[in-house]
């Protein structure tokens, strides 16, 4: 008999709970006061059954998991062809903080890394909107991917606001090369609002299953997106979603994903299963360190691999 859902989540919870290795991220002076124990896991199935073990009810700024649906909302709002003029899908294998743009068009050359990720979101909206406006309007679009409102962390946005010189570099190159047209103070404001949203493992499997059915949350039943957005935005987080760690999570584990630095962890997987991670400490290309071994799992014990045949 099979073992349920819950029972094997547990299990593999404990097995993945011994590992302390890594480090929580400093760079951002309040990440460092996380209690880098906490430990999570979510699965959404595409009825919107939500199961999770651990912490599941611990919020955390959701950083660069984010990105994918940054990237969404400015597909939405700009289409295809606009939001391709500013930001690339090549994979850079550059750690996500690099100056990564084309060398011939300075265009960012993907929106998974900062560089990108900062020009994505001075796409989503309308252009006229205000700074404030526009991360209003990501902040809404999270929380329609999530199936509930979700609050911002104003202090980690204080403190990354504080600490924010090397973005504020990323924003002006992008600004320099003609990427974007604001302020890379306000471009930078707006981005680490939109990276300081709190949501739990369980919300990162409804965004996850989200993006897995087209853009049909499973829970609220609303239409966040249109079909072709998340065909994009989940091949982009193929090739692009865990830096410079891609190509081998892709040979390894094979689910779509996206890591952030306070120790989430996404995948998707087409028409299938969202998955919810949650774990701060990190390896060196900052992804969470149990966060990678629970997917490994997951995919390892229930043949998740995207190049699986059936
Ligand atoms: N807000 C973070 C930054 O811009 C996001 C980085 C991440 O999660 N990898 O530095």
């Amino acid at each position: 008999m099979q073992t349920p859902i819950p029972e094997y989540l547990t299990e593999l919870l404990d097995d993945c709970a011994g590992d302390t290795s890594g480090a929580t991220a400093d760079y951002i002076p309040e990440l460092g006061e996380a209690d880098p124990n906490r430990l999570a896991l979510a699965l959404c199935t595409p009825d919107g059954t939500v199961y999770s073990v651990g912490d599941d009810s611990i919020e955390f700024t959701i950083q660069s998991i984010s990105k994918p649906f940054a990237y969404a909302l400015a597909l939405r709002d700009r289409g295809m062809e606009e939001v391709d003029e500013h930001v690339g899908v090549e994979p850079s294998g550059d750690p996500f903080n690099e100056i990564s743009v084309d060398p011939e068009s300075g265009r960012p050359r993907n929106p998974m890394i900062n560089i990108g990720a900062i020009t994505t979101h001075c796409l989503v909206g309308n252009p006229s909107l205000t700074t404030k406006a526009r991360a209003a309007v990501v902040l809404d679009g999270l929380s329609r991917f999530a199936g509930r409102t979700l609050e911002v962390d104003e202090s980690v946005h204080a403190s990354e606001y504080s600490t924010r010189y090397r973005n504020v570099a990323l924003a002006s190159m992008a600004r320099s090369n003609g990427f974007i047209d604001i302020e890379p103070d306000d471009a930078v404001w707006g981005y680490t609002m939109q990276c300081s949203a709190l949501v739990t493992v369980r919300d990162l499997s409804v965004m996850a299953m989200t993006l897995a059915l087209g853009g049909r949350n499973p829970v609220t039943g609303e239409q966040v997106v249109p079909q072709w957005v998340c065909r994009q935005v989940l091949s982009v987080m193929t090739t692009c979603g865990m830096y410079d760690a891609a190509g081998d999570w892709l040979s390894h584990v094979g689910i779509p994903a996206k890591s952030g630095v306070s120790g989430g962890l996404l995948g998707s997987l087409p028409g299938q299963v969202g998955i919810g991670a949650f774990s701060p400490r990190l390896d060196d290309f900052g992804n969470s360190v149990r966060g990678v071994q629970l997917c490994e799992r997951l995919s390892a014990d229930m043949s998740l691999h995207i190049m699986e045949l059936p």
